[in-house]
């Protein structure tokens, strides 16, 4: 066999993440049957630490789908919209629009309410749509992966519930970086996936249903088969999945939910989250020329935006800093490209994203800081 020249970077992007060591190495525990008893020594930890992660105590029903989160997601729009209703989709960036892509993909009548890149929901636009259509669904993101932004989910949801919809949230970029309070959320349905804040590779979707959700799935109809969550609920009531899961990756999450959980402690969790996002806001202040992008109070704590000095160019940053940067064994993330594209053609400066979220480590952060901080001088 010949021996692979991979690289060995530290992930500073949004996703997947940087995995510890020790996760790495659980992915070596022994492989497993999926309708054996050994699958519950598994699958019943993971189900019950999700619970405690996200704070739904038994309102929420957390379901493992194959795949990333957007399985997660297209299983909330084949489930909890029928063919004949109207879902209104709320987007500040990218990942609005993909939610809103994968209800059109799947035939369904949405329309997509769209912010400007940067912004948070405006509750007071969305009031007057929702007023106006009267959509009985609303989906949108929890945390604008492209822009840092992060929406206020309980608000967005509260107004939802005023006018009588089902709100479902996408928030693939911040479980496991962020209190969710999910019992008070509001959420009828929360999507998220493993290879973001939860630091494991890719390969489920997860959900937390709750008991209106379920309701509702049932009377929907034309669901699929894996994005039909009716169907998923019976076997995760049994900690099993609907289809044979990725064994390796099921041992690695049993491994990282149990060390969150039990070792780290999850309020640790989420305040080392906020402590990375004051140490990038500090960067900032004293780097001259630069600034944060996503407005105060509605900055992510697990990614970052920033706002390079004038002149900076994209070929800059996606060649010159980024592979700098792989020089210093880091894989830096340069902006989201359409995003980049679309402020360099109109003469606009361009955004940088910094991913701390996952298991990324204060100190992890700061010498990253000091070595982007570096290179970036290089350019001003
Ligand atoms: C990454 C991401 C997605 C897509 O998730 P996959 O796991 O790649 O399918 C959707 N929404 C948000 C907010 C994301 O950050």
């Amino acid at each position: 066999m010949t021996k692979p020249n991979f690289a060995q970077l530290k992930l500073f992007i949004t996703g997947p993440t940087y995995i510890r060591q020790d996760v790495k190495e659980a992915a070596l525990l022994p492989e497993f049957g999926h309708r054996d008893a050994e699958n519950e020594l598994r699958f019943g930890p993971i189900r019950e630490n999700l619970r405690k992660l996200s704070g739904c105590g038994d309102m929420y029903e957390p379901v493992l789908f194959l795949g990333s989160g957007s399985s997660a997601m297209e299983a909330s729009i084949r489930s909890l919209v029928a063919d004949d209703e109207t879902l209104l989709n709320v987007s500040v960036g990218a990942f609005g629009d993909h939610y809103y892509n994968i209800a059109v993909a799947n035939g369904k009548n949405a329309e997509n309410l769209k912010f400007e890149y940067g912004q948070p929901i405006d509750l007071e636009k969305l009031e007057e749509r929702l007023d106006s259509l009267r959509p009985a669904v609303v989906s949108f993101t929890h945390n604008e992966t492209s822009t840092g932004v992060m929406n206020d989910m309980k608000a967005v949801c509260a107004l939802i519930r005023k006018y009588d919809a089902l709100p479902m949230v996408d928030g693939v970029s911040i479980f496991g970086g962020t209190d969710l309070d999910l019992v008070n959320s509001g959420a009828a349905i929360y999507v998220t996936a493993t290879q973001k804040s939860l630091a494991l590779p890719a390969g489920f979707g997860i959900g937390f249903v709750s008991k209106e959700a379920e309701e509702k799935a049932e009377r929907v109809t034309n669901k699929g088969h894996a994005t039909d969550i009716t169907r998923q609920l019976v076997p995760a009531r049994k900690n099993q999945t609907l289809t044979t899961p990725n064994c390796t990756l099921a041992n690695q999450m049993y491994v990282q939910l149990d060390r969150i959980v039990n070792e780290e402690g999850v309020q640790n969790r989420f305040d080392r989250h906020l402590q990375m996002r004051g140490m990038v806001e500090k960067w900032v202040d004293g780097l001259d020329g630069f600034e944060m992008f996503a407005p105060e109070g509605y900055r992510s704590p697990t990614v970052s935006t920033v706002v390079c000095p004038e002149g900076v160019t994209q070929a800059q940053l996606k060649l010159g800093i980024k592979e700098a940067m792989r020089a210093h064994g880091y894989l830096m993330d340069p902006g989201y490209g359409k995003l980049n594209a679309a402020l360099e053609q109109s003469g606009c400066r361009q955004i940088i994203r910094i991913g701390h979220m996952g298991d990324i480590q204060p100190e992890m952060l700061e010498e990253y800081l000091a070595v982007l901080e570096g290179e970036l001088k290089k350019l001003v």
